[in-house]
């Protein structure tokens, strides 16, 4: 398979073309499929594998395939990280992938003033990029709205379950619309983790890398 038989559209083929990208790792070319078609996904993969493409590339292509006008306060796509630095390196994956795609990109991560992400925010976003505790305190807060969110993304998972973050994903999943695809990636599947994807996925896609 190459990235040409996946049903990626133009701007995003030109893109990986731009990256030097011509075949698709194993992740992707199991999970770009099913994500195009909508499904939830659980992906058993440790980073190195092109998870962050993988779930890039087909979310870029629903936010093409549909463009709308974005909504104050909340975001089309929401990712949760575990960490400032993989919150960056996801925000700047969906911006080197989208760079032929008018997206708007925006992190929301703890350590870092509230004020430009409030401003951030306030515009409406096409993919916000979060670890859990800032977005939590920007939802209760009033400056940042879920309801109307598409696709949601939890990677790491089980870092995220070590750095104590479910209570606070619990409370964000909870505040999200039912009608949505939600993706969950976790290298390990210990109980909880399993539990909580459980809880977030209906239908799931398994991938196991
Ligand atoms: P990740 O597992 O998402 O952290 O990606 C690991 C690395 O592989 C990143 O530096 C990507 O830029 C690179 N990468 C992802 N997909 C591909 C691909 N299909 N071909 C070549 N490199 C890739």
């Amino acid at each position: 398979t190459q990235f040409t038989d996946l049903g990626l559209a133009e701007p995003l083929l030109r893109a990986l073309k731009e990256e030097g990208y011509e075949t698709p790792t194993p992740i992707q070319a199991r999970a770009i499929p099913a994500l195009l078609e909508g499904r939830d996904i659980l992906g058993i993969a440790q980073t190195g594998t092109g998870k962050t493409a993988a779930f890039a590339l087909p979310i870029l292509n629903r936010l093409l395939a549909n463009p709308v006008r974005l909504q104050p306060k909340t975001a089309r796509v929401l990712v949760m990280a575990p960490t400032r630095e993989l919150a960056a390196q996801i925000a700047d994956s969906f911006r080197a992938y989208g760079r032929f795609a008018k997206i708007s990109v925006a992190v929301v991560v703890g350590g870092v003033p509230h004020g430009g992400q409030i401003r951030a925010l306030s515009r409406g976003l096409d993919v916000l990029v979060a670890t859990p505790g800032r977005l939590l305190d920007h939802v209760e807060s009033g400056h940042c709205r879920l309801d109307h969110t598409e696709v949601v993304v939890l990677d790491e998972a089980d870092h995220m379950l070590d750095l104590g973050f479910v209570v606070p994903i619990r409370k964000i999943i909870s505040k999200l619309a039912m009608r949505r695809q939600s993706l969950f990636f976790s290298a390990t599947m210990p109980k909880e983790i399993a539990t909580l994807a459980g809880e977030m996925l209906r239908d799931p896609v398994k991938v196991e890398v």
